[in-house]
């Protein structure tokens, strides 16, 4: 897919998932904010997942596609992995920095009762628990960070995240708005971030900024795309756009890298199953595609 730098003049990448990133005020405040509807109703589809889930996933999802753009290497990966005690158990996403992103929940179909304000009840199904960071650099040993969760929602989570881990200042939104059908009507968010060096005025001006904010999800109802958010958010702040990168779910699994693991069971094993004419499945949990490997197959793994 082609992750140059698009027009975003061009009206068909105002519809589609994208992602922007930008700065403001002189370099001290730097934000990315996405878009993603399309992303997270794959995800819905692949996994079959609930309301609540889809919101949890997305949320996740969007906010590894961003952070993937906070690192330079094309095969840099940024894994987040959320484990709770609520009923969703868990969530895991991967994203590269061209806006490709995987993901998936240990229970996809939990159901909870809407909260009071008839908004999904993300952080119920968390739980407590803890968020990870990997960042896997290749040629290096990863970079790995571990949060408590602060109250499973996703956003606030990383916010803190943010804080404790990087020591940098950060407000992070995300937000899925699913249609009563369970497609994905809306889903979108941001991240902005203070710079080491940035002056208290600068402060005082996005913290205004910020509260005047109700959710992502009304943003993007009120028709708002990524560009749109982050002039609204660092408005008074002389926004300044450096890229636009498009969004999508991709896994990348295949049936080469599926004979890999069957592979590693061993001579053994691959001799006994095509003797008794056994096909091998494997499943992949990050998009829910199944690769079967027939006898044939299973022999040209033997060579
Ligand atoms: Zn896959």
């Amino acid at each position: 897919m082609n992750t140059d730098v698009i027009d975003f003049d061009d009206a068909r990448v105002r519809l589609n998932d994208h992602i922007v990133r930008g700065t403001a005020a002189d370099g001290m405040v730097r934000a990315f904010a996405i878009t993603a509807r399309n992303t997270v109703q794959v995800a819905h589809e692949n996994h079959g997942t609930s309301p609540l889930v889809s919101a949890a996933l997305g949320r996740l999802m969007m906010a590894g596609q961003m952070m993937g753009l906070m690192y330079k290497s094309d095969d840099e990966l940024v894994t987040l992995s959320v484990r709770g005690d609520g009923p969703i158990g868990g969530l895991t996403v991967t994203a590269n920095n061209k806006g490709q992103v995987k993901g998936f929940a240990n229970h996809p179909h939990v159901w909870l009762p809407l909260r009071p304000n008839e908004h999904l009840d993300v952080g119920s199904g968390v739980g407590a628990g803890s968020l990870s960071v990997v960042i896997d650099r290749p040629g290096t040993v990863p970079y790995s960070s571990q949060v408590e969760l602060v109250s499973g929602e996703i956003g606030e989570d990383l916010t803190y995240y943010f804080a404790v881990s990087d020591q940098i200042p950060t407000s992070v939104g995300v937000g899925v708005l699913v249609d009563t059908d369970t497609s994905i009507r809306q889903a979108g968010g941001f991240i902005v971030q203070l710079m080491p060096g940035h002056l208290d005025e600068v402060v005082d001006q996005l913290e205004a900024n910020l509260s005047g904010l109700t959710s992502v999800t009304d943003l993007l109802e009120a028709g708002m795309a990524p560009t749109d958010m982050l002039e609204h958010i660092l408005a008074g702040m002389d926004y300044q756009e450096l890229e636009v990168v498009p969004a999508e779910f991709y896994c990348g699994c295949d049936d080469v890298r599926a004979g890999r693991a069957v592979a590693a069971l061993g001579r053994e094993t691959l001799l006994d199953m095509i003797e008794h004419e056994e096909s091998a499945e494997v499943y992949c949990h990050f998009c829910g595609k199944r690769h079967c490997l027939e006898p044939d197959a299973l022999r040209d793994l033997l060579d």
